[in-house]
């Protein structure tokens, strides 16, 4: 469950001194919510703030309960962008089912594994889903792209794609945070895999897990993973890699996020 006001102000030391550039501890506790700001701006936190910190800093990178209003306008945009779509032409590109409700024309597109609807105007998530609002903007930038184009064959990494230097240090990060758990956590990645219906990947000898994913059916994520070997000095290392034609259907931002999500579904406790 996300955390609220609340549960960060419970844990600030309450002195309202002004240190952190608010008048109290909740202003600032509110300002961290909903702003985004770190934590980490107090000064004087106990070591009880480090319980939260994890939970909290994957919320605010979400976008969980943030002012609504940097999402609310990216989706009015997306909407306002899609309107003229034909649906019933783009889906097939897209690997998505055009149906309609009555007149309203919607796309039924699969998203790490639950069935998505998409309408003009909102998106319909499946009972099981998290409650990501980003996940609205991936899917109608996704729906938005067009894309229509067949896998390449060739695999390639984020820094392959021209400007990307800012979202391939992105992505390393999160190769390392898939390498870090997975070394110690191998049959839990195996497990995770299989609930997401991982597919194996092209041959990799020297790999311990080399699987495709799908979390758009026309975006396919290659996982490559190698356990560390303390004995040679080598660390655990994870690699991502895509369709060379993936900027077809997502820009780098949406492939990042994309990415990031995978990462959560396989380092799931
Ligand atoms: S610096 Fe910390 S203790 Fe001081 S007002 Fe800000 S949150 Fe409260």
């Amino acid at each position: 469950m996300a955390l609220s006001v609340l549960d960060v102000f419970k844990i600030l030391p309450g002195r309202n001194c002004r240190d952190c550039g608010y008048a109290t501890c909740l202003a600032f506790a509110t300002a961290v919510i909903k702003d985004g700001i770190p934590i980490e701006t107090c000064p004087h936190l106990s070591g009880e703030a480090d319980s939260i910190a994890p939970g909290l800093k994957k919320q605010q990178k979400a976008g969980i309960g943030r002012r609504r209003l940097k999402i609310d306008m990216a989706v009015e945009a997306l909407i306002e962008k899609i309107a003229p779509l034909n649906f019933s032409s783009i889906a097939p590109g897209l690997g998505a089912t055009y149906k309609t409700v009555g007149e309203k024309p919607y796309l039924e597109l699969s998203y790490f594994g639950s069935l998505y609807r998409i309408f003009k105007n909102r998106i319909d998530y499946p009972p099981d889903a998290d409650d990501n609002p980003w996940d609205t903007v991936l899917l109608y930038n996704f729906v938005y792209s067009r894309g229509n184009s067949d896998p390449t064959g060739k695999w390639i990494a984020m820094q392959d794609l021209q400007n990307s230097v800012s979202k391939a240090a992105d992505i390393r990060e999160l190769q390392q945070r898939l390498a870090s758990w997975a070394d110690t956590h191998f049959d839990g990645l195996l497990k995770n895999a299989e609930k997401l219906a991982g597919r194996p990947g092209p041959p990799d000898t020297r790999a311990d897990f080399s699987m495709l994913f799908y979390p758009l059916e026309r975006v396919p994520v290659w996982v490559i993973f190698y356990k560390s070997d303390p004995a040679e000095g080598f660390p655990a290392d994870a690699q991502f890699l895509f369709d060379s034609r993936i900027i077809s259907y997502l820009d780098m931002e949406a492939t990042v996020y994309l990415v990031e999500r995978l990462v959560d579904k396989l380092t799931a406790a």
